[in-house]
């Protein structure tokens, strides 16, 4: 693992993190939110950020182990207890146009054996209390982005049957490929793609349909979509002036459905793991844009859980569009990280939309983006949906039909 080779690698990873993802600019300040386990990676970012001319490199370290005897032994009352310093720490940051990065290493059988109304308590509380920063980064006021790092227990679930050791580095190699770090130059290869997949928005854009109507085994839903409505890919322009890339990797382009207009069934093409438990092959069914009814071959009541957060949470604030050539599809396995699950198969999100899903929508206030159609909640989490069974059509305003995807696949050229 500590080969030169291996040296190199994670140094280019870090450098395609700052340059592609965060595009850190000289004189920015970067928070980094890491387990305790991702310190070597971490050590290599902040090699590249002070490179890149970063001011100040503050890395918070969380330990899930510390998060997990919390929730088993706290009563519901002191785990909505949500520190103000902390909230202070990010909240100078955000108004600042510092940038974030989060690396995401989490070990996703955590927690399996917790209560999940301890778990969607305390994701609430937390949810409460930074809606302020929450706002920074879904208007992308500022730049930010999540990254991975292949921490023991999550490569172990990802590939069991092998040793930690072996686990381990089958996860890096996964990510290093998914995240182009084994190409020659990973920062022009990135570029490349970004390009490609920034072609496929602006041809969704000009087309400007009114709806959605996927259609698959299981499947029969159309998804309006609002006056406005925008497709965006890989990069991101920040009101600070830097375009970043949110997520390394990303194979998505996607856009914001209108929270008023999705009716029929979806089924879910690969299990969401929701506080810890994995629901399985699960559907719903929506009138007006409300789920009325879940089914679940396996814990359907945590998914209840999750839909029931608050009103918004039993709508949609985000459809994503993957065809299944993407790399981490044809990899043909589970991460179990949504990040990069997210990236195999085109994806549906309940809960709050993207305020740059919509053209003016940082502008706007809460109550003019919901008026347009767009979702706000505590919750946003991805479901896949897409599979080399799936066809979807665009929707033009005069009921002309075209087709976006077929079996999975791109039907059009851009
Ligand atoms: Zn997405
Ligand atoms: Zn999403």
């Amino acid at each position: 693992m500590k080969s030169p080779e291996f040296q190199q690698s994670l140094e280019k990873y870090a450098d395609v993190i700052v340059k592609v993802g965060l595009n850190l600019r000289e004189g920015q300040r970067l928070i980094v939110n890491a387990g305790i386990t991702d310190y070597p990676l971490v050590r290599a970012i902040t090699q590249s950020a002070y490179q890149a001319g970063a001011r100040v490199v503050t890395v918070f370290y969380n330990d899930d182990e510390i998060g997990h005897i919390r929730l088993k032994m706290s009563s519901r009352e002191a785990l909505k207890d949500v520190p103000t310093w902390l909230l202070q720490a990010y909240l100078d940051h955000a108004k600042n146009g510092d940038a974030f990065l989060r690396i995401s290493s989490e070990n996703p059988d955590l927690l399996a054996d917790v209560d999940p109304e301890a778990i969607a308590i305390q994701r609430k509380a937390m949810g409460r209390k930074f809606k302020k920063v929450a706002e920074y980064t879904m208007r992308d006021a500022i730049n930010w982005c999540v990254i991975s790092y292949p921490a023991e227990a999550w490569a172990k679930k990802v590939f069991p049957g092998v040793s930690a050791k072996q686990a381990q580095e089958k996860l890096w190699e996964a990510i290093f490929q998914t995240c182009r770090v084994d190409q020659p130059d990973p920062v022009a290869a990135w570029q490349a793609h970004i390009l490609d997949l920034k072609k496929r928005s602006a041809y969704l854009n000009a087309k400007r349909y009114s709806a959605l109507h996927y259609q698959a085994p299981g499947t029969d839903l159309t998804v309006g979509l609002p006056r406005g409505h925008q497709w965006l890919a890989a990069q991101s322009h920040a009101e600070n002036g830097i375009n970043f890339t949110a997520n390394l990797p990303t194979e998505e382009v996607f856009t914001m459905p209108h929270r008023d207009k999705v009716n029929g069934v979806v089924s879910s093409s690969r299990p969401l793991i929701v506080y810890g438990k994995t629901v399985e092959d699960f559907t719903l069914t929506f009138e007006k844009g409300r789920v009325v009814n879940i089914t679940a071959k396996k814990n359907e009541d945590t998914l209840r859980k999750l839909i029931e957060t608050d009103e918004g949470g039993s709508r949609i604030g985000e459809v994503a569009l993957v065809p299944v050539s993407s790399p981490i599809s044809q990899r043909g396995h589970l991460f179990f990280n949504t990040l990069f699950d997210e990236n195999a198969a085109s994806h549906i999100a309940l809960g709050r939309a993207y305020r740059s899903t919509m053209k003016g929508g940082a502008k706007m206030t809460e109550e003019q983006f919901n008026k347009r159609g767009g979702n706000y909640s505590l919750i946003h989490s991805d479901f896949m949906v897409g599979s080399d069974k799936m066809d979807i059509d665009g929707i033009l305003a005069d009921g002309t039909r075209e087709a976006i995807m077929r079996k999975g696949e791109w039907a059009f050229e851009a």
